[in-house]
């Protein structure tokens, strides 16, 4: 069912209606990267900064100069690279422009809580959301899986030097992790 007041808008970027059915209309993302790229709308193209997440469950979002205010004011940061990994809740505001009303994405102007941050014991690196699931989840499946916390990139190293020990030890006498 095409709902006609959320037609003709951009389906690669989010938008007010992507958080219309979550709780408090709101959803806390951690910032993957912030990049500058063409998007296209109406037939033309037109340079945008865009905000990628760590959950790839949730569409880019297009920065407009507020929210990119928002941002670097409540990080006291403007570069990009510092911003990853750093949370912020998204939620729908409503804008008057051109004698109309219209729902805006506008960055919370609060850091959102997170629990707190598990460390890699591997690496020492914070543990973050990786490949749909949430850093949470990622410290529950390697406790217990490895009896340790680790981030995705370091459970996968191991996954996979204990995949090569197994070849490397073809007669099978060692048990790896059941
Ligand atoms: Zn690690």
């Amino acid at each position: 069912m095409a709902d006609i007041m959320k037609m003709g808008k951009n389906p690669n970027y989010l938008g007010s209606w992507d958080l219309e059915e979550l709780p408090e209309k709101e959803v806390t993302l951690t910032i993957a990267r912030i990049v500058d790229e063409d998007v296209a709308t109406n037939g033309s193209k037109e340079r945008c900064t865009v905000c990628y997440w760590t959950d790839s469950n949730y569409k880019p979002m297009v920065l407009n100069v507020t929210n990119k205010k928002t941002i670097a004011k409540i990080y006291h940061t403007k570069e990009t690279e510092k911003l990853a990994g750093k949370l912020v809740v998204i939620g729908i505001e409503k804008v008057k422009a051109f004698g109309d009303i219209h729902d805006a994405l506008r960055i919370r102007k609060r850091i959102p809580k997170t629990a707190d941050p598990v460390k890699c014991e591997d690496c020492g690196g914070i543990i973050q959301s990786c490949g749909g699931m949430t850093a949470e989840g990622i410290v529950a499946r390697t406790k217990q899986r490895y009896k340790a916390c680790l981030c995705f990139s370091c459970a996968t190293a191991r996954a996979e030097k204990s995949k090569q020990q197994m070849e490397g030890e073809a007669d099978g006498q060692t048990e790896i992790d059941g």
